[in-house]
């Protein structure tokens, strides 16, 4: 038995007792079998959208072309869908026309998965007419009807089947797999957009690792040719046991799952294709693949469209990645303040998943180096030391009410004066500072 918040049952019952009938469906009582939260509560009826309008005080028109009308209830938003039957999908995009219907069944038959084609209401139970349950039970992700034709008319469900996959921990049915194996291609024909909310949703899963599915199954090939360079470049030397790639999915494993953090270890190590060299004896090298990595991360992340705050966190992380630092509070400053305090603390966080995802050369220094940047940096905090000019005790203005005039000159002074301080807070006075400007160059 399902229990539905009141507000569910409150829009099932209106829509029961004006003669439509009405179901909660897909991906809430996926959810709830799971005994999961689901985010949001999506309803399906027979009713027609204005007549779901007519029967509540607050809707909006999300997508009436398609049949959905948003009820407003105790201001959350309730998705209630007319049964429809999708037409033919133009490119594999979207359904060129929906044609309602009055068949439950027919409602249900349109939905991506089994797990995902299932209804509820407290009147007549669950509606599973594909064998949702069983595949919950199972774990497995299976195309309601045909696999081929799902994944030609629409490609994003090949998306979609290794998202859920990630997110459930469930195994992909043979056929299901095989099917997305020869479709794959079709994702050319989807946007970027669309792409980009699934990968995402399968990175920030439990399991970021699957993307090894989409890798074997010729989803990377067409939407991350990038990852697929990096399957294919060894590291032979002491600090890995795996490939590029392998490595790749471990880091992501051991990173939290963050958008930010995950695309980031999915995307540090993307300049190493371009930057192998092995010399005579047979060892790999890898120079300047954070830098060249961090361009190329800036293309990938654009050409899905992700925003630009993603971009500019990961494009950095991804360049940081591999820097020394030192374990003494001096140099510790240093690098908080270049890489800046918004990302110093992901980008322990990055080193510690790359650290992870290494073979155990020398793991057990490096683990108690990366402890003492920790707690170097939490003495930094606790100090309240100066890290950027924000917090520098002396302004461009100081500098000119004590004679300096304004130019290039007065930003090279206040770097200089940070410098100092960086070295020691304790000359992070105006006094000190305006005492002891440094010689003009
Ligand atoms: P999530 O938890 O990510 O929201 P969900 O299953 O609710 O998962 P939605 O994208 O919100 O996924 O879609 C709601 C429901 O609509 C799905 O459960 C499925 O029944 C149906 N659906 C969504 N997208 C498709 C699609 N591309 N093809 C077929 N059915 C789909
Ligand atoms: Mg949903």
């Amino acid at each position: 038995k399902i229990q539905l918040p009141g507000d569910v049952t409150y829009i099932i019952h209106c829509l029961q007792a004006a003669g439509h009938e009405a179901y909660a469906v897909g991906g809430c009582v996926r959810d709830s079998l799971l005994s999961r939260t689901p985010d949001d509560w999506d309803i399906t009826t027979s009713a027609r959208p204005e007549e779901t309008k007519a029967l509540f005080g607050r809707t909006v028109d999300t997508g009436i072309q398609h049949g959905t009308v948003t009820v407003m209830l105790h201001k959350k938003g309730y998705e209630v869908t007319t049964y429809r039957v999708d037409g033919e999908y133009e490119d594999g995009r979207h359904p060129n026309e929906v044609t309602f219907t009055s068949n439950l069944i027919e409602d249900l038959k349109r939905r991506d998965f089994t797990i995902n084609a299932m209804a509820y209401n407290e009147e007549e139970g669950l509606v599973d007419a594909f064998g949702g349950r069983e595949d919950l039970e199972k774990g497995i992700i299976r195309c309601v009807g045909d696999a081929d034709e799902r994944f030609t008319e629409d490609a994003l469900r090949i998306m979609r089947a290794v998202r859920f996959s990630a997110q459930l921990g469930f195994a992909i049915e043979e056929k299901t797999k095989a099917a997305i194996c020869g479709h794959a291609e079709n994702l050319r024909k989807v946007s970027a957009e669309r792409i980009q909310v699934e990968l995402t949703k399968l990175l920030a899963s439990p399991h970021p690792e699957f993307l090894k599915y989409a890798w074997e199954t010729g989803i990377t090939a067409i939407i991350l040719p990038e990852f697929n360079r990096m399957m294919e470049t060894s590291q032979q030397n002491p600090h890995h046991s795996w490939n590029v790639g392998e490595h790749t999915l471990r880091a992501m494993r051991a990173v939290r799952a963050d958008k930010v953090l995950r695309l980031t270890m999915l995307l540090h190590d993307c300049g190493k294709p371009e930057c192998a060299f092995t010399d005579e004896d047979g060892v790999d090298h890898f120079h300047g693949h954070a830098a060249a990595g961090s361009r190329m991360a800036r293309g990938i992340l654009k050409r899905l469209r992700y925003d630009n705050d993603t971009i500019d966190k990961v494009t950095e992380l991804v360049y940081w990645h591999d820097c020394e630092i030192l374990p003494e509070i001096r140099a510790v400053r240093r690098a908080a303040s270049k890489v800046g305090t918004a990302l110093f603390p992901l980008l322990l966080e990055v080193k510690r998943a790359d650290l992870a995802a290494q073979s155990d050369y020398q793991r057990a220094e490096k683990a108690e180096w990366l402890d003492r940047l920790d707690s170097l940096y939490e003495q930094i905090q606790e100090e309240g030391d100066c890290l950027t000019l924000k917090d520098l005790a002396v302004t461009g203005r100081d500098l000119m009410a004590a004679g300096m005039k304004p130019g290039p000159q007065l930003g090279r002074t206040l770097t200089a004066l940070l410098e100092f301080v960086l070295e020691d807070p304790g000359k992070n006075t105006k006094e000190y500072l305006l005492a002891n400007l440094p010689k003009e160059t």
